[in-house]
């Protein structure tokens, strides 16, 4: 093997004359020349380990071979050997770490996986920063690294004793010491390639495990630990709670304040959510701002586990420093209790995902609760595209649910309630859609649609009957923030014939509380219109009577879940000071949801002026209303 000694005869190689030292041992001297002539080889065995490289794997030119790495260790171990020869000095821990750090590099990216941030696993590695990326070697290519240098430098070495005529027994050392630290370098890189892949392999399990950003369990952890917690359930009856929590308006965090501060409100509520329950309940992030907190043995009372849902979200809703800004966030929760065992993990986690739209859709910074043990809500998929072509083909439909005056039972008028019929997924309920509607910006068109249809069905029935009925509908917070919203009411009333005074907008309590004065705004406009308004689900959020006296509405809506509480602990206080106020402030009171003649007394007695309810009326389609019925059997 010629490794090019004639590029470097005119370069003056060791063996000058003027370096013989007449006193010292003439294999000194010639372990001194011999090692000058190496070092100043150097780049032979560099170029010559560079030209194998691109002959074995990649071909064409080395100068597109980015290695630097693996080149510099080849430089180095050359300049050791010949330092050695002239000194007697070993390779120093610096320059074995150096070499060894390309079995690191090695390990590095073989195990490479990426991470958000694209910054692989480097943080695993105990090599220099520059050493790693972009060294693409196999171990196999590593070993062969080693050989090679060997060779070359063995050669280069067999060619200089040649030419300086340096005899055979030092040769055989210098040859012996290349040997040897080829040997030594392979098995520092594969121990320095063995324990950087098991701190990957341990990162790797971690990940797995942990989600990056906050540490918490992922959802592959808290699938398995729900699927156990649900065997368990069996022996022990006092059964388990989950928690769904979404952070209200994440995105606007992240639009207004940057990525990183979203981020640092992530490992904020984290951090508060670990630092609150016991060691043995489970903490999980499932991804964005979604979080999942299981409980085991809360389930027994509903309202244990209620409790402590509501302990969270306040949790949640203390003020945070993060990037040195007070930010204040709220949650919306979903709360599933399961006591009975036959469900898996999958199923209650959507449960609880989908109570916790319910309470984004009541108005968010609340918990909604559902009891998995009632029977499973079906659990469906609803999508933006589904939703468009719900109300392009005419899958959406209108049910009539009637309301009646309390004390004699007449007939007042309808409240038009909406339906889907999806073609694969049978009949969806509103509240499984709405949120998704509403997110999408669809429930403006689809709540434009349903008011059209509502009072053109009023209208038809009032050709039948002589008398129009009042017609009841209810109108989502988008549509409220829609700037058209007055001139599509206006436009609908002049369309179907409406009379204004006959139509009843009913919006939420949340909706009428959450937008401020824009809303207040809104609200106004349509009443000049003189439709009339009525707030919703009442009792369910905190709106204040005395806040309502400053918004232009006509009716209260008791909400069921009030309703119910009254009937059956028959405690009346809350609901009689409700009713005597809304009537000080002149709103008419509705008792919605009423199932039970108990409840239906209670409505009477504490002077509700409407009723609705199942016991009076189902929802049912227009062709079964009962157009000649004119006051409900029960109230008969
Ligand atoms: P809501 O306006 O409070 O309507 C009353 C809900 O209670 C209806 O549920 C009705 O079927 C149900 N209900 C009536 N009587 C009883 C009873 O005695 N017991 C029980 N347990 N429930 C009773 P539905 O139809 O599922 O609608 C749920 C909610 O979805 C509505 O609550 C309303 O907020 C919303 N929604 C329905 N249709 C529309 C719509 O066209 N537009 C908008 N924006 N929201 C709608
Ligand atoms: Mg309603
Ligand atoms: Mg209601």
């Amino acid at each position: 093997m010629d490794l090019g000694a004639g590029d470097v005869a005119g370069r003056a190689p060791g063996g000058h004359p003027g370096d013989v030292d007449p006193a010292e041992r003439p294999e000194a001297t010639a372990r001194r020349a011999l090692g000058r002539a190496l070092h100043q080889r150097e780049p032979d065995i560099l170029r010559f380990c560079q030209e194998r490289y691109v002959a074995a794997h990649h071909g064409g030119d080395i100068n597109t071979v980015s290695h630097d790495p693996m080149w510099r260790i080849t430089t180095v171990a050359t300049l050791a050997i010949a330092r050695w020869l002239q000194t007697g000095s070993g390779a120093s821990a610096e320059e074995r770490s150096t070499i060894a750090s390309l079995g690191g590099a090695t390990a590095q990216q073989r195990g490479m996986i990426g991470r958000p941030d694209g910054t692989g696993m480097a943080s695993a590695s105990t090599a220099g920063r520059s050493d790693r990326g972009p060294v693409g070697l196999s171990v196999a290519m590593l070993t062969r690294l080693n050989f090679w240098w060997h060779d070359a430098t063995c050669t280069v070495l067999a060619e200089e004793a040649q030419r300086l005529g340096v005899g055979g027994a030092v040769l055989h050392e210098a040859t012996g010491m290349v040997l040897r630290s080829a040997q030594a370098s392979l098995v520092s890189m594969a121990e320095r390639f063995d324990s950087e892949l098991q701190s990957l392999q341990q990162r790797l399990g971690e990940l797995a495990l942990h989600d990056p950003l906050t540490g918490l369990a992922n959802r592959a952890v808290l699938i398995e630990q729900l699927e156990r917690a649900l065997a368990r359930l069996g022996r022990h009856p006092e059964g388990l709670a989950v928690v769904f929590l979404d952070i209200d308006d994440f995105k606007a965090v992240n639009d207004v304040f940057g990525h990183a501060c979203g981020d640092g409100v992530l490992v904020e509520l984290a951090a508060r959510l670990r630092a609150n329950v016991r060691p043995e309940d489970v903490v999980a992030r499932l991804g964005g701002d979604e979080f999942v907190l299981l409980f085991e043995g809360r389930a027994d009372a509903g309202a244990d586990a209620q409790a402590l849902a509501e302990r969270i979200r306040l949790l949640a809703a203390e003020p945070m420093l993060v990037e040195g800004r007070e930010l204040h966030v709220t949650i919306s929760a979903g709360l599933a209790v399961v006591r009975l065992p036959g469900r898996c993990a999958e199923q209650v986690l959507a449960e609880a995902d989908s109570a916790m739209y319910r309470a984004k859709r009541a108005g968010r910074n609340r918990v909604a609760m559902v009891d998995v043990d009632d029977g499973p809500s079906l659990v469906r998929f609803v999508t933006t595209s589904g939703l468009h072509q719900a109300l392009a083909q005419g899958e959406l439909r209108l049910v009539y649910q009637p309301v009646f005056e309390s004390r004699h039972g007449t007939v007042l008028g309808f409240e038009a309630l909406l339906r889907w019929d999806h073609p694969e997924q049978g009949p969806i309920p509103p509240l499984e859609f709405i949120a998704v509607a509403e997110e999408s910006g669809l429930m403006v068109a689809i709540g434009e649609w349903v008011l059209h249809e509502a009072c053109r069905q009023a209208v038809q029935w009032g050709t039948q009957l002589g008398v129009i009925p009042r017609m009841a509908v209810n109108v989502s917070a988008r549509q409220l923030e829609d700037p058209e919203l007055v001139a599509k009411v206006a436009h609908v009333l002049a369309d179907t014939g409406m009379p204004p005074a006959l139509l009843m907008l009913e919006m939420t309590e949340a909706i009428v509380l959450g937008g401020g004065a824009e809303h207040r705004g809104a609200l106004e406009a349509v009443k000049a219109l003189g439709v009339q308004l009525s707030v919703d689900d009442f009792g369910t959020g905190y709106a204040s009577l005395a806040y309502l006296r400053q918004l232009p509405v006509d009716q209260l809506k008791v909400d069921q879940t009030l309703v119910h509480e009254v009937a059956r602990h028959g405690d009346t206080r809350i609901m009689q000071a409700v009713v005597r106020l809304a009537h000080d402030l002149g709103l008419e009171v509705v008792a919605e949801g009423v199932e039970t003649t108990v409840e239906l007394d209670v409505a009477q007695r504490l002077g509700c002026d409407v009723v609705q309810g199942y016991l009076l009326g189902r929802p049912v389609p227009p062709a079964a209303v009962d157009l000649h019925q004119r006051t409900a059997a029960a109230l008969a």
